[in-house]
């Protein structure tokens, strides 16, 4: 009790912590991120708030000087107005030294009403002078080491007066400013994070509960219900999952429903025979034992319904291991040509029962393949010829070659298979009706061997047929050049 208690605890901490599931990766990525996200933004408030704020300022103010200058030099009326206006907006320091006057414009918070900007003034006038160029600017620090300010000068050139414009400018923004900023970067923060909680739940939910539906439906469909419905939510890769395992379940439903079928048939081909064989044994016992003649009539028929049986059963052998690829392969490169003339040698017997066995060789054409295994294939194709021939015993065997490619084609002019049954000719123990009726011996597992076989040697197949008039079935194979061994015999010959 202890024990299960116990699990049970460690079950659900499990659940609750599982750093393996999507909820929490993508938990875990969203808030890292996130944080990143904030760090990013508080150090560059912190480290580069103060240098871009300089630059972008400093630039500003070299505008705003050059508006000034075009000002006092078409307007000069209305330049007070102006730099009043500039200084006040802008919380800078403007003046303008005439040959005779000197106009102070000062919309600076830190010195009011004095001409603190003196000595910069004086700097950067004797700098001017000094220097070629119509304009100067330099960067001081301030004396208390908060903060920095711009010193600009320039000439403004009018009636050949040379008449000095200077701007002074604090280069740091003001201290309520910084402080709404960091305060809005809190509050930015903040939301960065709860965002991102909130998007990381929302996507693991929506990642998440495809996946929880499908191995809902996965449970049930291991639990042996075939009626499961796998959906696969909104995202393409979980549809293509649900596409799949879809198409899995209604396989394995139908493999159950033929696995339940070919019992059904394999018992009632079984049971046929072995009736047969204990009938004619106690016939034998009851009635025939004595007389020679019937006594070895009904022991011909349990001899053929025995071999009957051994062709079922090898049949059926053949297809379980072809299903289970436990084939064993020996490739070697052989003329099709010939082992197809072998077969037609071997049916020749049958001329005696009037068959008219014709054979249409082409040049050689060399395969890779199991000879004993491709030639299991022809005779296939071959007997069911002869089985399904009908009244027209005239059986053609042809091979037709094109570049890289050669055909065998087994054709007869007999039965014919009905066109909506042709597609199934392949599958296991399928027999087209008209067969069954005319109780012709069979299997139906003949063909089903034929294509694992030829599957196995990546040949292509196929047949064309009328009913009431013939079939002819097929295969083509790749051809590969002569081997050098028989090349160098044929010489030596
Ligand atoms: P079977 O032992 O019944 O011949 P196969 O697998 O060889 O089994 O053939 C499957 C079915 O295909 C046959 O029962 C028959 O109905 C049909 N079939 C095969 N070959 C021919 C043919 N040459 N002409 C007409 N029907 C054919």
């Amino acid at each position: 009790m202890a024990d299960h208690t116990g699990k049970n605890a460690r079950k659900r901490a499990q659940r609750r912590v599982d750093t393996n599931s999507i909820k929490t990766t993508t938990l875990i990525s969203f808030v890292v991120f996130a944080l990143f996200l904030v760090m990013i933004l508080w150090g560059l408030s912190n480290f580069f708030l103060n240098r871009f704020y300089e630059r972008a300022r400093s630039q500003e103010i070299i505008n705003t000087a050059e508006a000034l200058e075009v000002q006092f030099r078409q307007d000069r009326g209305n330049f007070d107005s102006l730099a009043v206006q500039t200084a006040g907006t802008n919380g800078i320091y403007i003046r303008i030294d005439t040959d005779d006057e000197c106009f102070i414009f000062d919309g600076t918070r830190e010195v009011e009403g004095s001409d603190a900007f003196e000595g910069d003034v004086r700097r950067i006038k004797s700098r001017l002078s000094a220097s070629p160029s119509e304009s100067i600017s330099e960067t001081r620090r301030d004396a208390s080491g908060m903060g920095s300010r711009l010193v600009y000068a320039s000439y403004i050139k009018e009636n050949g007066a040379d008449n000095i414009l200077c701007i002074i400018a604090p280069l740091y923004p003001d201290q309520v400013t910084v402080r709404i900023l960091r305060n809005m970067l809190i509050y930015v923060s903040f939301i960065v994070l709860a965002v991102s909680l909130l998007l990381a739940f929302a996507l693991s939910v929506r990642l998440t509960s495809p996946i929880e539906k499908l191995t809902h439906s996965a449970t049930e469909l291991s639990n042996g219900s075939h009626d499961v419905y796998f959906d696969g939510g909104g995202f393409t890769e979980t549809k293509e999952l649900a596409r799949a395992l879809n198409k899995a379940s209604y396989e394995m439903e139908k493999t159950d429903f033929y696995q339940r079928e070919i019992i059904a048939n394999v018992s009632h081909d079984l049971k046929t025979p072995l009736t047969m064989i204990r009938s004619y044994a106690e016939k034998i016992i009851d009635i025939t034992g004595d007389n020679p003649e019937r006594r070895n009539a009904d022991l011909n028929v349990i001899i053929s319904e025995t071999e009957h049986l051994n062709k079922l059963v090898s049949d059926m052998l053949s297809v379980s291991n072809i299903q289970s690829n436990n084939v064993e392969m020996h490739m070697e490169t052989f003329d099709l040509v010939s082992a197809a003339e072998s077969v037609y040698e071997s049916f020749r017997v049958l001329e005696s029962d009037g068959f008219e066995m014709h054979f249409h060789p082409c040049k050689p054409a060399y395969v890779v393949g199991d000879r004993t295994r491709l030639t299991q294939v022809m005779t296939n194709f071959v007997s069911n010829a002869v089985k399904y021939s009908g009244d027209s015993k005239y059986i053609d065997i042809r091979l037709s070659r094109s570049t890289k490619k050669v055909t065998f084609h087994c054709i007869d002019h007999g039965v014919g298979i009905p066109s909506d049954e042709i597609g199934h000719v392949w599958d296991k123990y399928y027999r087209t009706s008209a067969n069954h009726e005319r109780g012709i011996e069979g299997t139906g597992l003949g063909l089903a061997i034929v294509k694992g076989l030829l599957n196995l040697h990546g040949a292509k197949y196929g047949v064309e047929s009328e009913e009431g008039k013939g079939s002819d079935f097929w295969f083509e194979m790749e051809t590969v050049r002569k081997p050098a061994a028989e090349k160098s015999a044929e010489d030596t010959e």
